[in-house]
């Protein structure tokens, strides 16, 4: 098949066009570079089965294609904020681009939605059936509003227009390649712990998140696009939960007796700094993936421990080139 990966050149996209080159499809990895790097795509670019195209998903787009997945989107917080109208404008704007673009050439398109439609939620874990507790008017409804819209867009044209749509709903998700300065949790622990500095916690570190390991996550993906009886909104995530102190304590012990990568030095005695919570911090968030275990036989396979020893290798790696 020939197969469009918008977002293909962030941190998920990029696994996800590595599996379908190996699959033998035909992959486009379409990028605006906001979060993306070329670093992430850089070893498939010899792949004659592989093409780059540098565009913003605001923007239509004419290509033919099968399949869609639409990933483009800052994922983090901080990137996500840094222009909240251009997220929002992403996410709906884009998704409908992208929604008009399977329309027209009859292709199933899979969205990239997120845990945070759920927001601060009442209940854990969280089902598909959970209506969510989003503030729309704080500092990450740019986001959380948008992929709500993009889930609604999708509905839409799936009643309307019988396009051919799959929605799953990632929850945080971790590995090789988030960039260095992405701001979410794991990377900015593991990072600061490789630098001997002192580890960040925002509030108290009582909030909780489930981490899954991103081969699992794109296992998770695919099989939603390839199966037949659902369209979905369907979690993808790992159900283990951790609070953000234990998480912090977790990296601390996996890295903490290594000494710091030249030239950092070490500070704070590489302990943890309290800094405020920032607004709107989701409390707990634990994906139940009852659906996905029954109509996709899918569940994580890939321990903490396995996953975070890919990932601060890979980070220790980047650090030592810059470094
Ligand atoms: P990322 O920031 O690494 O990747 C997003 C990619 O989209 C980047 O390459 C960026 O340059 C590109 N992009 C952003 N806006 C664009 C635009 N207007 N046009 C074209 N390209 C654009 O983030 P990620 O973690 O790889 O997330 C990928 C997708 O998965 C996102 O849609 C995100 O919302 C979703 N998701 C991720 C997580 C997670 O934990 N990583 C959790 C829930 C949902
Ligand atoms: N967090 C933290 N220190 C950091 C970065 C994040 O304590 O340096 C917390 C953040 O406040 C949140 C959790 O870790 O409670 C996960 O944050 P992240 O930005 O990774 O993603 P989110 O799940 O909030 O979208």
């Amino acid at each position: 098949m020939r197969i469009l990966v918008t977002g293909g050149a962030g941190f998920i996209g990029s696994h996800l066009c590595e599996r379908l080159l190996n699959e033998g499809h035909d992959v486009l990895c379409l990028d605006n570079f906001f979060t993306g790097s070329k670093d992430n795509i850089i070893h498939l670019m010899d792949n004659h089965r592989f093409e780059l195209i540098r565009h913003d998903i605001t923007q239509p787009m004419l290509l033919e294609v099968d399949q869609i997945y639409n990933l483009a989107c800052p994922a983090s917080p901080v990137h996500y904020q840094y222009n909240p109208v251009k997220t929002t404008k992403t996410s709906v704007v884009g998704t409908i681009n992208m929604l008009g673009l399977a329309k027209r050439v009859r292709a199933r398109i899979l969205q990239a939605s997120t845990s945070e439609v759920y927001g601060d939620p009442k209940v854990s874990p969280q089902k598909e059936d959970y209506w969510g507790n989003v503030n729309c008017i704080g500092i990450r409804s740019c986001y959380d509003e948008g992929k709500r819209v993009a889930e609604t867009l999708m509905m839409d044209y799936y009643r309307q227009n019988k396009v051919d749509i799959r929605i799953v709903r990632i929850f945080n998700t971790y590995g090789p390649r988030m960039a260095l300065n992405d701001g979410r949790v794991v990377s900015n622990f593991i990072v600061q712990a490789l630098k001997g500095q002192p580890i960040t916690i925002y509030g108290n570190g009582s909030q909780t998140r489930s981490f899954c390991y991103v081969s699992d996550l794109v296992e998770g993906m695919v099989r939603m696009m390839n199966q037949d009886k659902f369209i979905g909104p369907v979690n993808l995530g790992n159900p283990d939960e951790y609070t953000i102190l234990e998480f912090a304590k977790k990296i601390k012990k996996f890295i903490g007796a290594t000494p710091p990568i030249p030239p950092f030095k070490k500070g704070g005695a590489g302990g943890v700094v309290f800094k405020p919570l920032p607004q709107d911090d989701p409390m707990q968030r634990r994906p139940d993936i009852t659906l996905a275990r029954k109509k996709l036989k899918w569940e994580p396979r890939v321990s903490l421990e396995k996953g975070l020893a890919e990932t601060v290798g890979y980070f220790r790696r980047r650090l030592e080139v810059r470094g």
